[in-house]
């Protein structure tokens, strides 16, 4: 029998049976998913940890399906993504729920209202978001604020949706989607800003973010370059527990082997939020050491962000060193590439795909020298 609050659920637009996911086959009233590296296994009326995906009767629901927590535009440089479609419009949607716990979560009040406030939001359907995309003009569409994985039949239905509009996806991720989730995504999604923390410790990912093992982030971002997408990566540095250099220096080695010398890579400065309020701001300094590391490793695009006004805001010419793109925040203020994306001091290819589009969401005016 279908315990009370499982009834109630069943029936809501948002309620719907999930994908990828199957029974036990010694304990078929057991369920395993398979969107994340957890693989969650769930008891009839339970939940998954991430606590939007629960088993009722034996079979595993989603409960978020285009209940959405937000929907913005956003400049495309604020994911971060800084060259993918640089200067464009996405509209941002998220939902509640994420599969890491991450202490310092700017984001917690969504990410983590499983815990503290139950599920919320409005139903919105694929439909309506891409209509409202087209409306304010966007360029495409962000998956974001929280981790998208976990929202993922949704994600696909309205990517694969906006496709058929023009419009571009990405997502912003931690990067625990299992390779088939990813192989599900593959043919509508465009590009991906996979975030690390701490450098990819796996200390640090156990102790702050109750992940117990984060290299299945390093498969999927494997999957992810083998489907096409462009990546940008980041790393929040936390100051103390999670600003070594040796694991920034690791994680630099891995990308310019794996996804290739060219890949942006953006060093973020950790503020303090939700359960972590007692330590500092990065320190400018460590942030300006680790860029050097991740820089001497090959990398040949590497930012600081979340300084407002730092001289690695902007994109350097890996030859030359020519400032080619100017950035403050947000807002692109000078472009000094070619039309087919090249220095122009020099002629060397810059990794950017898409055009640019102007100037980003920001205040300042364009200056296109
Ligand atoms: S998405 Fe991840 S955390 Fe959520 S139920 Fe599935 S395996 Fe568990």
């Amino acid at each position: 029998m279908t315990e009370p609050g499982s009834s109630r659920l069943l029936g809501k637009p948002y309620v719907r049976e999930a994908e990828l996911w199957g029974p036990l086959s010694d304990r078929p009233e057991f369920v395993r998913c398979n969107l994340c590296a957890r693989r969650c296994v769930i008891a009839p009326g339970k939940y998954g940890v991430c606590g939007v995906r629960k088993n009722i009767d034996g079979k595993l629901y989603t409960l978020v399906y285009g209940l959405l927590t937000a929907m913005n535009i956003d400049p495309i440089e604020k994911k971060p993504m800084f060259h993918f479609e640089p200067g464009s419009q996405v509209l941002s949607i998220s939902t509640v729920g994420c599969s890491f716990y991450c202490m310092f979560c700017q984001n917690w009040e969504i990410s983590q209202s499983r815990l503290e406030q139950g599920l919320y939001g409005r139903y919105v359907p694929p439909e309506e978001v891409v209509e409202k995309a087209l409306e304010y003009g966007a360029d495409g569409i962000a998956y974001t604020y929280n981790e998208p994985t976990i929202f993922f039949e949704y994600m696909r239905d309205v990517a694969r949706l906006a496709k058929k509009h023009g419009l571009y996806n990405m997502m912003v991720t931690n990067g625990y989607a299992t390779p088939e989730a990813i192989r599900e995504l593959a043919p509508y999604i465009d590009a991906a800003t996979v975030d690390f923390k701490g450098g990819g410790n796996p200390e640090f990912y156990r102790k702050f973010m109750a992940v117990p093992d984060p290299s299945p982030i390093y498969t999927a971002m494997e999957e992810m370059k083998r489907a096409g997408w462009f990546i940008e990566v980041t790393n929040l540095v936390v100051p103390k527990y999670g600003d070594h250099e040796n694991d920034v220096r690791r994680l630099a080695r891995w990308i310019v082997e794996k996804l290739g010398p060219e890949t942006p890579f953006h060093l973020l400065r950790f503020h303090p939020d939700f359960r972590l309020q007692n330590l500092p701001p990065t320190p400018v300094e460590t942030l300006e050491k680790l860029a050097e590391a991740a820089k001497e490793e090959g990398l040949q695009y590497v930012y600081i962000g979340n300084v407002w006004g730092h001289p690695l805001e902007n994109t350097y010419c890996p030859r030359c060193g020519y400032t080619v793109i100017e950035r403050r925040g947000f807002t692109i203020l000078a472009w000094r590439l070619t039309k087919d994306n090249r220095c122009q001091n020099c002629g060397t290819k810059i990794n950017i795909r898409g055009r640019f589009h102007g100037s980003g969401g920001g205040i300042l005016p364009l200056l296109v020298y």
